[in-house]
């Protein structure tokens, strides 16, 4: 086993060419890296920054990649991974700003995109190699995407329906009054 330095950039997408069969290359990834950056704008999507309640959240990515040859799959990647992030995004219900956190370990197997039509793995979602459960993904002629992996893992673990509070009570859908400060005409009426 290598003693190397977990490096801290990756391209968001790879070639399998410029990895060593059989070695494991470790990252240790921040905002720094561009793509993870992006990750992170898009957990963020549609809120300001400018406002009070919002606090600078983070983002880090490991990833562990190791290229592989052989039957069945050919020239494929290994990666093992866990992202986890603490962001801010709007409160599904009022609007108001809430500080999410989302973590997703995953391990995934890239092989050659030219399997996928083969009729044993066209039905399949994982795969079993090193004794290990792995997704299943394909790179294209030796080009893995390596960002859009690690982004449907992350989009697939966060919280699609955020609530600054489990009991808020939202916005009057009549004149936007925020419920949770205040009430309105419209809620005496039954
Ligand atoms: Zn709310
Ligand atoms: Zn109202």
């Amino acid at each position: 086993m290598s003693e190397k330095a977990p490096l801290n950039s990756i391209d968001a997408i790879v070639k399998l060419g410029s990895f060593v069969f059989d070695e494991t290359t470790e990252y240790e990834l921040d905002e720094t890296c561009s793509w993870v950056n992006d990750l992170f704008n898009e957990l963020e999507e549609g809120v300001e920054r400018e406002e009070e309640d919002y606090s600078l959240g983070s983002i880090a990515c490991d990833l562990s990649l190791k290229r592989k040859s052989g039957k069945p799959f050919g020239d494929h990647l290994l990666v093992k991974g866990n992202i986890r992030a603490k962001y801010m995004t709007p409160c599904v219900r009022c609007l108001k700003l809430t500080s999410q956190e989302v973590e997703a370990h995953f391990q995934s197997c890239l092989v050659p995109q030219r399997l996928e039509k083969e009729p044993e793995f066209e039905e399949l979602d994982d795969v079993f190699t090193e004794n290990e459960e792995y997704a299943l993904y394909f790179h294209d002629k030796g080009n893995a995407d390596i960002a859009e992996m690690v982004h449907e893992n992350l989009f697939m673990n966060i919280d699609h329906f955020p609530l600054h509070d489990p009991n808020c009570l939202g916005l009057c859908t009549e004149c936007g009054q925020d419920l949770n400060t205040g009430t309105c005409k419209h809620q005496n009426v039954q």
